[in-house]
């Protein structure tokens, strides 16, 4: 132990060994808040001011837990060191999950319940309108799913809910339907745990007593992401509830960094710091300034970028580590040349010695792992994707193929299975089975057996054949991107995945799959590439489960990292790439629209920054394929907010990066400047189109709006059509399309 305590500085010291009291903890990325945190369990826990029993500590993920957990183990005196295991660590739902599993009675709930997760609770919604017999137009089942979860997240029933007009009053009652549902089915949702065990604790004199004695050290590592009814819990049970005497409570530990706080689309609330400070009289919030994690210009890259940032509470950060190494900046050609530019530096910095689990690779969005997974496996390099799934294991792009596998053979059965229901069409379990053995008999495939189904079951069958049918005829003679894309418009995919809740991850996904499908017929200067050109659709299927097959690095073997900004959070790694640097894309366009919306995509490039220890990469490409097509790109404002000085050109766009700030507006016609000026502005009207468009000229083809002069019809506008130049539009005469 005191081994532990000697290698932290005085600052950190101080935190570790503060005497039982409120703290919060306010510092930046890297400065050993998690470390802070882990060591002070073990400290009081071997100095016997506690026992394991009387720790809950709360972190943001499963990971960190499990991460947290093994640290515990390994500081604590070996004859304590297996009791970290039964301690109460984990994240929200997960605590209170156990909460009320181990007071069901009390909760009123079976003592089997079932968890929802969103898109279980989508259906049970579904399923609730239908019964009441309420048009899902009007009431769409996705924003009932949001109006419910936002009212849960702020501690609200139904009873509770405000409603001003007859369509919220509405929303209210349904609500209340809701929750009656679930309480007869003995099932809850995400949101629901948390408010369920909050109302136990009210409610339940004993059992708040009980915990509240039990639990003398509450804390909570990422305390700026949490919401509100999470604060209302953790106050309850550290007995800040106005019934217990001063003194009586536990101590409360909070450490966090309001400049990553990334989940205010969740509910999060930065505000409740200073609530903390105030409601727990905090005397002194303290600060660890020492960053260990990275070198200086990285440290200096992050403390530049988030100065932009209005609002914030403010401190530095510094670190004893020297400059280090320039940030890297790539420009690639294309998204596939961004990918193999990636792929040869990591295969470069395993050569000279770099670990693969300690490169990552992160993205703002799940759907650009692709191109770089397909990079990677090309490479034979072993790669782990974090806290999702494989691009081609993901949910929907395996419905989609299976119904691109029918549309290739009507006999493939697990395909049939996969998708016959899905999107819902009523065929039950029961029909299946009838099916099944109708196949069975018939010796044929559960396709050709539909024919012999009579009755209900025999009529939603045949319903879906039909649909197959028709999916197989539409696209004879199309290109394989537009069988892909007809068959998610036609058979319901995009439609149901547009009414769940957390649907657009799963859209952009689908839309990749149109992209993965065009580069697979063409390489990059559009000839031809695919062998079997004879059947496209059969060599596409056969690379999409070779992909999907083996490649994951196994457990325990030395694999590169891949993850979305989110998922990277607490984490750190030797060499970070942030990928996809482009407007639109990171910061992501949903942001645009959004209230702090930019800061907080900013306060997310924040976090990526600040992953790294030693070497940082910034890539991003001048096209990226969306929707099959090609699609010009503007450079990240997030890339023009670091000082130029820090930042060094790789790789072969160089010279354009290596240019002056003038020569290289000039030579882009100022385009990060353009593309900044209309994402502050939000997407300010040009003559009907905007800046960072891309629009289509029957001369000179796609290109993309970088600037414009003048007003309403008089607008010109300055346009990048890539190899064919710069060209200055009157708008008037160009007859420009949006492409
Ligand atoms: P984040 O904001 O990203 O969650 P953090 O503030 O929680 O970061 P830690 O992850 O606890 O920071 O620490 C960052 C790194 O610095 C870790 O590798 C940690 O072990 C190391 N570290 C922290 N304090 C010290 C110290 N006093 N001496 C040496 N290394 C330290
Ligand atoms: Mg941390």
């Amino acid at each position: 132990m005191s081994d532990l305590l000697a290698s932290l500085n005085p600052e950190q010291l101080a935190a570790v060994t503060l005497p039982p009291q409120h703290a919060l903890i306010l510092a930046g990325a890297g400065s050993g808040k998690t470390r802070v945190l882990t060591t002070r369990i073990a400290w009081l826990i071997s100095t016997g001011q506690v026992s394991p029993y009387g720790v809950l500590a709360v972190t943001f993920t499963n990971k960190a837990a499990r991460e947290m957990l093994s640290r515990l183990s390994a500081m604590l005196p070996i004859h304590l060191g297996n009791t970290a295991r039964g301690m109460w660590i984990g994240t929200f739902h997960g605590l209170c999950n156990r909460l009320l599993r181990a007071n069901y009675r009390e909760a009123g709930l079976p003592s089997t319940f079932q968890i929802l997760d969103s898109a279980d609770q989508l259906s049970a919604i579904k399923r609730l309108l239908k019964n009441l017999n309420v048009d899902e137009e009007r009431f769409p089942p996705r924003e009932i799913a949001a109006f419910i979860n936002a009212h849960k997240e702020q501690g609200l029933r139904a009873a509770q809910a405000e409603a001003y007009d007859d369509y919220t009053r509405r929303r209210v009652e349904l609500y209340a339907e809701y929750d009656a549902q679930c309480q007869r089915e003995g099932v809850a949702d995400f949101a629901e745990l948390l408010l369920r065990a909050y109302e136990l604790m009210c409610r339940n004199e004993p059992l708040r007593r009980h915990y509240q004695e039990r639990f003398r050290h509450i804390l909570v590592d990422e305390f700026q992401d949490t919401n509100r009814l999470q604060y209302a819990w953790l106050k309850l049970l550290a007995g800040h509830d106005g019934k217990t005497p001063p003194g009586d409570g536990a101590c409360l530990f909070a450490v966090g960094d309001d400049d990553q706080s990334i989940y205010a689309f969740r509910g999060a609330e930065v505000g409740n710091m200073r609530d903390l400070e105030r409601e727990f009289q905090i005397a002194n919030v303290i600060r660890l300034e020492q960053n260990y994690r990275s070198h200086g210009n990285i440290l200096d890259a992050a403390n530049a970028l988030i100065k932009n940032n209005r609002g914030r509470l403010g401190k530095n950060l510094w670190t004893e580590a020297g400059a280090g190494e320039p940030i890297r900046v790539f420009e690639g050609l294309s998204d596939f040349d961004e990918a193999r530019f990636i792929v040869d530096e990591v295969r470069e910095l395993v050569r000279d010695g770099f670990q693969r689990q300690q490169l990552a690779l992160l993205y703002r969005s799940n759907a650009q792992s692709r191109v770089l997974e397909h990079q990677l496996f090309t490479a034979g390099v072993p790669y782990r994707v974090h806290g999702g799934l494989r691009f081609f294991d993901r949910q929907e792009i395996k419905h989609a193929l299976a119904y691109l596998r029918l549309i290739a053979n009507s006999d493939d059965d697990t395909a049939f299975t996969r998708v016959v229901n899905f999107p819902t069409r009523g065929i039950g379990s029961r029909s299946l089975e009838t099916l099944q053995e109708e196949a069975h008999r018939a010796n044929s495939s559960l396709y050709n057996a539909a024919a012999g189904l009579s009755g209900k079951a025999g009529a939603a069958v045949g319903n879906f054949i039909r649909l197959i049918e028709t999916l197989r005829s539409e696209t004879v003679g199309l290109p394989l991107p537009e069988v892909i894309e007809h068959l998610i418009e036609k058979s319901g995919l995009r439609q149901h995945y547009l009414s769940e809740k957390e649907g657009g991850e799963r859209l952009e996904n689908l839309d990749e799959l149109v992209n993965a499908a065009t580069s697979f017929l063409r390489d990059e200067d559009g000839t031809l590439a695919n062998p079997d050109e004879a059947d496209p659709l059969a060599s596409f299927l056969a690379h999409a489960s070779l992909e999907a097959g083996e490649h994951q690095a196994g457990e325990g073997q030395d694999a590169v990292q891949l993850m979305t900004v989110h998922a990277a959070k607490g984490l750190e790694f030797d060499a970070v790439f942030i990928t996809g640097l482009e407007q639109g894309l990171f910061p992501h366009e949903n942001s645009a629209s959004e209230r702090d919306g930019l800061e907080e995509e900013r306060r997310l490039m924040y976090v990526a920054v600040t992953r790294a220890r030693a070497r940082l990469y910034l890539t991003h490409a001048q096209t990226r394929m969306l929707h099959g097509q090609t699609r010009f790109c503007v450079p990240s404002l997030f890339l023009e907010e670091l000082p130029e000085e820090l930042l060094r050109p790789v790789g072969s766009r160089a010279a354009y990066a290596t240019m002056t700030p003038s020569g290289r507006e000039q030579a882009t016609g100022g385009l990060a400047r353009g593309a900044a000026a209309s994402w502050n502005g939000g997407q300010k009207d040009v003559g009907g189109f905007h800046i960072g468009q891309n629009v289509q000229h029957s001369k000179f083809g796609l290109g993309v709006i970088v600037s414009a002069e003048g007003y309403g019809s008089d607008t010109r506008v300055q346009v990048n059509f890539g190899v064919q130049g710069m060209k200055l539009l009157d708008l008037k005469y160009a007859k420009l399309t949006a492409a």
